[in-house]
C-alpha cells in the first residue's frame, strides 16, 4: 500500500468518526497502525546514533517543505543535534508537545488552552509522552504482568547450550546474545527495585536517568544464574509493592530524562520495557 493510500485510510477514519461511526473509525485507525508497525518492524533502520541523527537531518527539508510547524521542526533539530553529540536528551532540553486532533495545530511547552487555529478546546489536543512505557497501566494488571516475567525468562533460556546462549544474533537493536539480553533484564530489574525502594522511603524521590543499553550485565553470571537472580529480586520487590498503601502509587519522583514520574508510571515503564524485549529474546532464540 502506498503512503498516499495509507493517508486515504486515515482520512476515512476521520470521516467515519465525524459521521458518528466511531467503531469504523477505530478499525481503520487500527489498520493504519498495524500496517505501519509491520513495515517499520521489517525495514532496516539506522542502528547507530550517528546514523539516526543523519537520517533525521536528511528528512528535515522535506518536513519544512510540508509546512510543519517551525517550532516543532526546530525542536526535532535540537533533539537530533543532542543525539549526534552522543548525549541523552533530558526532560528540559526539548519542549513538551501537543497536537490539535481537529486541525493539526502544534502546541509546545505549556498545555494549550484553546486551539489558536480552529478554536477547538484544550481536551481535543493529543499529548505525546516520551514513550508509551510511561502511560500508566492499572495497578492490578501491572502487578500480574510483573509477576509473570521470571517464569517467562526461565522458559526462554531453557534447553540451550552455553554456546547458543552466548551466540550473538543480528537485529534492529544491533547484535545481541541471549546472555546479554538476560543481563539487560537483570540490570533493569535491579534498577526498578532500587527505584521502588526510593519511592517507599521518600515522597518525591530523585530518579537519575540511566542509559541501560550501555550497561549490559558483565559475564560474571551464567544466563540461568541471572534468571534466578532476576526472580529473587522481582519477588522481593512485588512483596514490597503488595504491602504499600494505595496512595503511594501516585507518589511522584523527578526523573532527569522524563520529568515527573509516578510510582505507577515507573513500574509500568519497566513492565512494558520487558514486554518489548520479549520479542527481541524470542527472535534471538528462534534464530539459534
Ligand atoms: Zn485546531
Amino acid at each position: 500500500m502506498s503512503q498516499l493510500e495509507m493517508y486515504a485510510v486515515q482520512r476515512l477514519a476521520r470521516t467515519a468518526a465525524d459521521r458518528g461511526h466511531y467503531h469504523l473509525g477505530k478499525l481503520l485507525n487500527a489498520a493504519v497502525v498495524s500496517l505501519t508497525n509491520r513495515s517499520v518492524h521489517t525495514e532496516s533502520l539506522p542502528n547507530t546514533d550517528r546514523e539516526l541523527a543523519e537520517v533525521v537531518a536528511a528528512l528535515e527539508p522535506a518536513l519544512r517543505q510540508a509546512g510543519l510547524d517551525l517550532r516543532l521542526l526546530a525542536a526535532i533539530q535540537q533533539a537530533r543535534e543532542i543525539i549526534a553529540a552522543g548525549n541523552l536528551i533530558f526532560y528540559d532540553a526539548v519542549p513538551a508537545v501537543w497536537v490539535c486532533r481537529v486541525c493539526g495545530e502544534v502546541a509546545l511547552d505549556t498545555p494549550p488552552d484553546q486551539c489558536p487555529h480552529c478554536a477547538a478546546g484544550a481536551l481535543v489536543f493529543q499529548f505525546f509522552p516520551a514513550t508509551f512505557y510511561l502511560e500508566p497501566e492499572p495497578v492490578s494488571n501491572l502487578m500480574t504482568q510483573l509477576s509473570r516475567t521470571a517464569d517467562w525468562l526461565d522458559a526462554a533460556l531453557q534447553g540451550l547450550s552455553a554456546e547458543q546462549v552466548a551466540r550473538r544474533v543480528d537485529g534492529t537493536e544491533g547484535a545481541w546474545s541471549l546472555h546479554e539480553a538476560a543481563g539487560h533484564l537483570l540490570d533493569t530489574q535491579h534498577l526498578i527495585a532500587q527505584r521502588v525502594q526510593l519511592f517507599l522511603e521518600q515522597a518525591t524521590p530523585k530518579l537519575n536517568a540511566a542509559a541501560l543499553w550501555q550497561t549490559v550485565e558483565s559475564t560474571r553470571l551464567s544466563a540461568t544464574e541471572m534468571a534466578a537472580e532476576f526472580r529473587l529480586s522481582r519477588e522481593a520487590m512485588l512483596t514490597q509493592l503488595r504491602s504499600i498503601p494505595a496512595a503511594h502509587w501516585m507518589r511522584t519522583g523527578q526523573h532527569a530524562e522524563f520529568g515527573p514520574v509516578t510510582l505507577q508510571q515507573q513500574c509500568t515503564y519497566f513492565a512494558k520495557h520487558e514486554h518489548w524485549h520479549m520479542a527481541q529474546i524470542t527472535r534471538i532464540r528462534r534464530a539459534l
